[in-house]
């Protein structure tokens, strides 16, 4: 082959090449493309959740368009779930989706409130359905957190049990959980550990303690839970809500509240009762036993 042909022939591969290229990354465009929003009422959809100011998004990795997409009406929908049961937040969202390879929607979520920044972090698997995040708990369980401010980790029980039990009631709300099935979970999952929930030696903030050092935090949840269950019945005989005490809070003292008892002396505040600080008492200073006598009888 002479070197002109030669030339020729590579020039005409080259050219051939480009054009394969040119086909190749058209057709991965158009795919890509397939796969994102596609009706104009889906774009006006992402357009107002784009530009809702009570909600900043951040993406740590990379999504797809439609992966955001459905993340965003995920979180946009628990949210309004939420607030509906808690009140609207007086604050900016700052939310934030992490990528995670587990086989799980969402195996696991954070939030952060340092320097009066109210963050939640999402791990998520994106490749599940809109419904599969919907029914999970998680998103709940965080944006709940956000209604109070942060508690210090010697109250985790508090704290986790206060986003376990108002979770649970906001997926009663959304129709994802079953209403007949709420008492019986917290009876389930406190009367069935009678070994570590009956004790009468131990306080139930001792009880929490020992568990916290064997990292059992299931239990942790629940137990926590078991507060806000006692103090929800207490209000309800008085024809209050702990739902509707903490949609007052959000207009009142959540901005200027910074620990547990300045919580708990508002909660009895807006309750014009004693429940919350006295319930906390018993919890601090009665046996598990003593505290948790209503899920043992
Ligand atoms: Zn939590």
């Amino acid at each position: 082959m002479e070197s002109s042909q030669y030339w020729l022939v590579v020039r005409n591969s080259s050219m051939a090449f480009k054009q394969l290229f040119i086909l190749l990354f058209v057709l991965f465009f158009w795919s890509s493309c397939s796969n994102e929003v596609k009706t104009p009422k889906e774009v006006k959809q992402l357009d107002q959740i784009e530009n809702q100011a009570h909600i900043i998004w951040y993406w740590e990795d990379t999504f797809s368009q439609f992966e955001k997409f459905k993340l965003k009406q995920w979180i946009k929908s628990t949210l309004e779930a939420t607030e509906k049961m808690l009140g609207v937040y007086p604050f900016t969202i700052h939310c934030t989706f992490h990528l995670s390879d587990a086989d799980h929607p969402v195996p696991f979520g954070k939030t952060s409130r340092k320097k009066g920044v109210n963050e939640v972090h999402f791990y998520v698997n994106p490749s599940f359905e809109l419904i599969d995040y919907e029914k999970d708990y998680t998103a709940q369980h965080e944006l709940s957190h956000l209604s109070i401010p942060f508690i210090n980790r010697d109250n985790l029980w508090f704290s986790e049990g206060y986003a376990t039990y108002l979770s649970r009631l906001i997926l009663v709300d959304q129709g994802y959980y079953a209403a007949d099935k709420f008492d019986s979970l917290y009876f389930h999952k406190i009367s069935d550990y009678p070994g570590v929930f009956n004790s009468s030696t131990a306080t139930f903030t001792q009880v929490m303690d020992s568990l916290m050092e064997h990292h059992y935090y299931s239990h942790i949840y629940f137990g926590g839970s078991s507060f806000f269950y006692q103090v929800d019945k207490q209000l309800q005989l008085n024809d209050q809500s702990l739902s509707e005490v903490i949609r007052a809070y959000q207009k009142q003292n959540r901005l200027t509240d910074k620990r547990l008892p300045h919580v708990l002396a508002s909660f009895d505040e807006i309750s014009k009762s004693s429940y919350f600080t006295d319930m906390y008492a018993v919890y601090c200073n009665k046996t598990a036993a003593e505290s948790l006598s209503l899920f043992f009888k």
